[in-house]
Order: structure tokens, then sequence, then C-alpha cells
């Protein structure tokens, strides 16, 4: 009896797992092609004939008003996801699973942003940071998960970022930080401090109702905002904290 209760019991657990996940996402089953829409897709200009709606649901069911073709949709298990839907049911999948963490509101920008940017940082700060790193002394490169973290203040920050560390621990860690009381300014964040808070330039164009800029001359102009980003913020931060959590190594005491 003992035995047939305990089994009931992991039955629950995963009844209940699969319920909080049912919360966020419109059940589709296995394999399913997904759901109709009569939308166009949502990649622009893309004229493809069969589309399906992004399944993504916020926890008051609210639902992603994207449609996608085969082409364009990203498919994550079973389901049919928009770009930054597919991002954020990935980096929140296994914390999701335990149901630990209510899902974020589908206005919630603060996750899919923190990881949009970082993603889109990753060759450059991974190269930052391996540029201060001695690989001969052990010191290595990573990139960790999107993470929610409380504020101060009660509320909540996304942050994704990068450590270069060694045997005994962190030296550098730099993340990208997107608060959702602040959304949508962004920040970048070395060891404990905020070193830059800042708008990217198509969100301010957003806000300001600005003609959205076309495809190439848009990825240019991110291309040229992580540069800049990069070059006058990150690495002379970068540069500077490394000197100081090696202080004692560049002390003529310890010179060989
Ligand atoms: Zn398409
Ligand atoms: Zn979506």
């Amino acid at each position: 009896m003992g035995r047939t209760l305990g089994s009931g019991g992991r039955w629950m657990s995963l009844l209940r797992r699969q319920k909080a996940v049912d919360a966020e996402i419109v059940g589709v089953p296995a394999a399913s092609p997904g759901h109709p829409s009569s939308r166009p897709c949502s990649e622009p200009g893309c004229q493809a004939p069969d589309r399906v709606s992004c399944d993504y649901r916020d926890r008051r069911g609210a639902p992603c008003p994207t449609a996608w073709c085969a082409d364009h949709v990203m498919t994550v298990h079973s389901w049919h996801l928009c770009r930054r839907h597919a991002r954020v049911v990935q980096a929140l999948a296994p914390v999701e699973f335990r149901g630990e963490l209510p899902p974020p509101d589908l206005n919630n920008r603060a996750p899919s942003l923190a990881s949009y940017l970082a993603e889109a940082l990753d060759s450059r700060m991974r190269a930052a940071l391996g540029e201060l790193g001695h690989p001969a002394n052990g010191e290595h490169v990573s990139a960790e998960a999107l993470t929610p973290l409380n504020t101060e203040n009660r509320g909540r920050r996304w942050a994704q970022g990068w450590k270069l560390f060694d045997n005994t621990g962190p030296l550098l860690r730099i993340d990208v930080e997107v608060d959702e009381a602040r959304d949508p300014e962004c920040a970048i964040r070395l060891n404990s401090r905020v070193i830059l808070r800042c708008v990217p330039p198509w969100i301010q164009d957003r806000k300001a109702a600005a003609p959205p800029m076309e495809g190439a001359e848009d990825e240019k102009r991110r291309q040229v905002f992580y540069d800049r980003l990069m070059e006058q913020h990150v690495r002379p931060a970068l540069v500077a904290e490394e000197h100081w959590v090696r202080r004692w190594e560049h002390s003529p005491n310890s010179a060989v």
C-alpha cells in the first residue's frame, strides 16, 4: 500500500509539473503542426503561405500576437514560438519545470531583452575576457545562463553574463541586465558594480515612434552600438578591474 501511495505521489508531482507548464504554454500535442494563423509571417518581407501562431501565453492567458512560417518559426519541444519566446522558454524551462518561479508576463520584455543582448554580445565579451585571462594559470572564460535576481526594492532583474575564473573562483564577472522596473533600460554590471545604463537605439526609436530602419541598415546600427559599448565602456572597465583584482600580482614584491 505504501508503495502504491508513493508512486501515486510521484505521478501527482509529474501532473502538477505538466500543469504549471500548460499555464504558460497552450498545450500542443507532440509533433503537432501548430495552430494555423491567418496573419502574415512576422518576419519582415516574408510572404510564405502557411503560418502558425506563437504558442506562448503569459500567466494571465494573453497570447503572443506573432505568426510564423515553417522557415521562421522556432520549435522548442513541441511548441511553436517566436524568437523572443523561444529564448524565454529555453532560459526558464529548467526552473519552470520545478514550478519555483512564475513565468514572466507576455509584456515583460526584461528577460528576453537581457537574453537578446547577451547573445548579441557573446563573441565580443568572450574575446574581451579571453584577452585578460592567463590560460597557463588555469583561467577560463565561461558563459552563464539567464538568471532572475531580486532587486533591493523587491523587484526582479534579469541577468546573463560571462565569467573569467580560475580554481579559486571568479576574477571578473560581467553581466547584461534588465530590471523589470526600469525596462527598456539595460545595464552592464562588472563584478558588483553597474558600469553603464543605456537604452538600445532601436528601442529609443520605437519609443519616439520614429520610422523603423530597414533590415541591413538596422543591423549595421546594432553592430555599431555593440562595438561602441565594448570599446568605450566595457573594455576600459574590464582592464581597470583586472588591474585591481590582480593588484598583488602586479606589486614589485611579487615580481619573479
Ligand atoms: Zn516567414
Ligand atoms: Zn511569441
